[in-house]
């Protein structure tokens, strides 16, 4: 096997590994910014929601207040109704309770409306608390395995680059050149596995004498449409990854 074609195979595992360690180490940040911001904002519709209950109890205390300073005035009426001097006072006065006792009974419908709200708004916040207690724990440990993550990330991907740097170190310059433009062309995949007289890459049926010159895996070979770097491997050993990023880089025929 031409020396080349076993280098460029490393390069091309270690620059998918490195690209995926890359996306990895940039979404992190992404994912616990939008983790907190969704905390963030549950925080903030629970002080609405602790603000409302206060509102609530606030008028609820001022209509009860408004209730005393009408019964004051009741009981004045009353003192007064004693001391009337004529029929026509005393109605006067009655009629002036009834009202007050009729403003009474809209007060006192009022507190039960609040009353009912405060209800519904004091489970509201008891829940939201209970929910965001457990939401502030589950973002702690998301972002305590998001750094750990990134960590070994950023360790592995040094190593990646280390390593990848020696393997191009050992290509041929001029095989190192199209591997790098066939791969910044091609999304990343610039390498290829022929097999059934086919570049698995895009698909194309190989010419019978270039395919016979493929299998070989003497020289390092280019397909005629995708350009990518060929490399022979029988059937029996494909692994699975190769198979795989095939399946996600195939292109249409031409
Ligand atoms: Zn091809």
């Amino acid at each position: 096997m031409h020396p080349d074609l076993g280098l460029v195979r490393e390069l091309q595992d270690l620059d998918h590994r490195i690209a995926e360690l890359t996306r990895e180490i940039s979404y992190l940040p992404k994912h616990i910014a939008e983790i907190e911001s969704k905390l963030e904002s549950h925080k903030k519709k629970l002080e609405v929601d602790r603000a409302s209950l206060t509102a609530n109890q606030k008028e609820r205390k001022r209509l009860e207040d408004d209730i005393k300073v009408v019964d004051g005035k009741i009981s004045r009426l009353r003192d007064q109704m004693n001391e009337a001097k004529t029929n026509e006072q005393y109605r006067a006065f009655q009629h002036e309770i009834e009202f007050g006792q009729a403003e009474i009974r809209k007060i006192e419908d009022k507190i039960l409306d609040y009353m009912a709200e405060a209800e519904t708004l004091d489970q509201n916040v008891k829940s939201a608390e209970t929910a965001l207690k457990q939401e502030m724990a589950e973002v702690e440990k998301e972002k305590k395995a998001a750094e750990q993550r990134t960590a070994a990330d950023r360790a592995e991907l040094a190593q990646g680059e280390a390593r990848r740097a020696a393997a191009a170190q050992g290509v041929t310059p001029k095989t190192l050149h199209i591997y790098e433009r066939i791969r910044k062309s091609r999304g990343g995949v610039a390498v290829s596995v022929a097999r059934d007289g086919r570049c698995m890459a895009c698909n194309v049926i190989l010419r019978l004498h270039f395919y016979q010159k493929v299998r070989s895996n003497d020289e390092v070979l280019t397909c005629e449409v995708c350009g990518r770097i060929l490399f022979y491997l029988p059937p029996e050993e494909a692994p699975k990854e190769v198979v795989d990023c095939r399946l996600q880089s195939a292109e249409p025929l031409p």
